[in-house]
């Protein structure tokens, strides 16, 4: 568990996080990992006791394996058996099934999780930077900007003093009601559905015999979502019905007798109930001069899909290495223009799929339903977006622009495990390519990491008929080709947009 480890206050840093929710804790675990000095401040004293999310993905797991935690987290996490759609026959209309080995990300598909668990172990994480300061019941309430930097106006909710904390970049993780995306200005993009729903998590006595994977009941009626969530956490959401007093939607007694169809206090108890309206939402900008925003704060999707956290760790991710290149490398801050329009085309194909799949929850009959369902299945299968990114720092087409899969050497290592939160190049060990030593040269400027494919990265190349994959440190590709010339042209013009190594690095000023 992170402290409040400055009594003080800092004097600066060069990156402030305002909000210490599980996005600000990766970006905060991602920068402090590359020695950034950042500053997190946490208006509440504790972690939020009552879990939101329930499930992430595998690409999910890859950036907790890029900050060092994918071990510590994933004891405690059940991979997913599977989620489906029914009608009110209880006919399959969708089906995502689960396999029991690892997929291609390198980690099951999907996972769920307790929520307060995970912040837990993010927390932790941070401890391990010195270059990372955490002052929880500190509240950002303005930020002042000049040119160079900003400062930012913090209140000790503790003692009520004031302070100000100097700061070149401020990321707002701040949540849906983003203080940072405000100042940022720049209105909401809606994607058309605020819904209000009864979130309810029951901790089981014994098995009734619940359904073995998590089911969203489509129902004109009654919709809801049934999770299995870890151990015996269950999780039922509920559409409020139309006419409900929203201020009473959430009481025990209406909560029990909306799970009576599957379960009563005899098996279970109820943990906690709250009534959450699921918005649809994306900020139009996501950055000002220094002012950015990651996480609920740029987006928010209803949970259909389980992707609202995942898209605000991807945002995390994205704008990590950005944010090093341009502290630690010289890059010009321009490179931080990129960050919005690739998250928000990737965001947003979730949140679409997602205000779809809440339209076939509640649609009105069973032809609307199958008609949904059509929409978005490849016959009764849930097909996940694989998206790419909006324009940004990678080429389009063929394998460019989206997440690269991650498979194993020959030795059973990860493939990030070689290459680190690095840009790292790929290169096929059948073609026998000897690269030259003026590109070399280049590669280790620009901080590449050179890896000799085996095993299934070997065949991965092969399967995409490339010589060379260049991965970002997110793991997206920035381009795939088999000829040097075309690398060379590609890597060339990345000096500039991403600047080299700093051979002295200047020292960082630490919060
Ligand atoms: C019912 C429900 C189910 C969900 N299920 C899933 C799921 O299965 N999978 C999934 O991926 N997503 C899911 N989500 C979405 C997910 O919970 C959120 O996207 C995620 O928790 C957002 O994280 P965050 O760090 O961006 O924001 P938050 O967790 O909201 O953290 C923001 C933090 O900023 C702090 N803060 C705000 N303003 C200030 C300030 N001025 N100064 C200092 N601190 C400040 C707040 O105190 C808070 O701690 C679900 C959401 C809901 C409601």
């Amino acid at each position: 568990m992170s402290s409040n480890r400055s009594s003080s206050g800092p004097p600066g840093c060069d990156v402030a996080i305002v909000g210490l929710g599980p996005v600000g804790a990766v970006l905060g675990n991602l920068l402090g990992a590359a020695g950034v000095s950042v500053a997190i401040f946490e208006r509440d004293a504790d972690i939020i006791p009552t879990p939101r999310a329930v499930l992430f993905d595998a690409e999910i797991m890859r950036v907790f394996q890029s900050i060092g935690l994918a071990d510590a987290i994933e004891p405690a996490l059940r991979p997913s058996t599977g989620m489906q759609f029914v009608d009110p026959a209880g006919n399959v209309l969708l089906l995502r099934a689960a396999a029991d080995t690892e997929g291609s990300q390198g980690w099951r598909a999907f996972y769920n999780f307790h929520q307060p668990s995970l912040e837990g172990a993010l927390r932790a994480g941070l401890d391990r930077y010195p270059t990372v300061s955490v002052h929880l019941r500190h509240e950002v309430f303005a930020v002042d900007e000049s040119p160079n930097r900003v400062s930012v106006r913090v209140e000790d909710m503790a003692s009520g003093g004031l302070r100000t904390v100097s700061a070149r970049f401020v990321i707002g993780c701040d949540g849906a009601r983003s203080l940072i995306r405000r100042l940022i200005g720049g209105g909401l993009s809606d994607l058309g559905m605020h819904e209000p729903w009864v979130v309810a998590d029951f901790v089981l006595k014994h098995d009734p015999g619940l359904p073995p994977i998590t089911t969203q009941y489509c129902d004109p009626v009654s919709p809801s979502t049934y999770v299995h969530v870890v151990g015996n956490r269950r999780r039922w959401e509920f559409k409020a019905a139309p006419g409900v007093d929203l201020r009473n939607a959430a009481n025990p007694d209406r909560v029990w007798a909306l799970a009576r169809r599957w379960i009563s206090p005899e098996h279970a108890d109820l943990e906690r109930a709250a009534l959450y309206t699921f918005h649809s939402l994306i900020a139009e900008r996501w950055r000002r001069d220094r002012l950015l925003v990651a996480g609920d704060a740029a987006h928010q999707t209803p949970p259909f899909l389980g992707q609202g956290l995942c898209a605000g760790i991807r945002d995390a991710a994205n704008l990590a290495w950005k944010l090093i290149r341009v502290l630690q490398y010289q890059a010009p801050d321009s490179l931080l223009d990129t960050y919005g329009p690739e998250r928000e085309a990737h965001a947003n194909a979730f949140i679409q799929m997602a205000v779809h799949l809440g339209k076939m929850l509640t649609a009105a009959n069973d032809s609307q339903m199958r008609a949904l369902a059509g929409e978005v299945g490849s016959g009764a299968e849930l097909v996940y977006p694989t998206p790419s990114l909006g324009q940004g720092i990678h080429h389009n087409g063929g394998a460019a622009g989206v997440i690269a899969p991650q498979p194993r050497f020959e030795d059973r290592r990860r493939l990030d495990d070689d290459i680190g939160y690095e840009f790292g190049l790929i290169v096929s060990s059948l073609a026998q390519v000897t690269l030259p030593a003026q590109l070399l040269e280049l590669l280790d400027s620009l901080g590449v990491a050179v890896v000799s494919a085996s095993g299934q990265i070997e065949e991965w190349l092969t399967s995409i008929r490339q010589t060379f994959v260049l991965l970002r440190p997110d793991r997206y590709v920035l381009a795939a080709t088999s000829s040097v010339t075309d690398l060379q042209d590609i890597l060339l013009p990345l000096e500039r947009a991403l600047g080299v190594r700093e051979r002295s690095r200047t020292s960082s000023v630490r919060a």
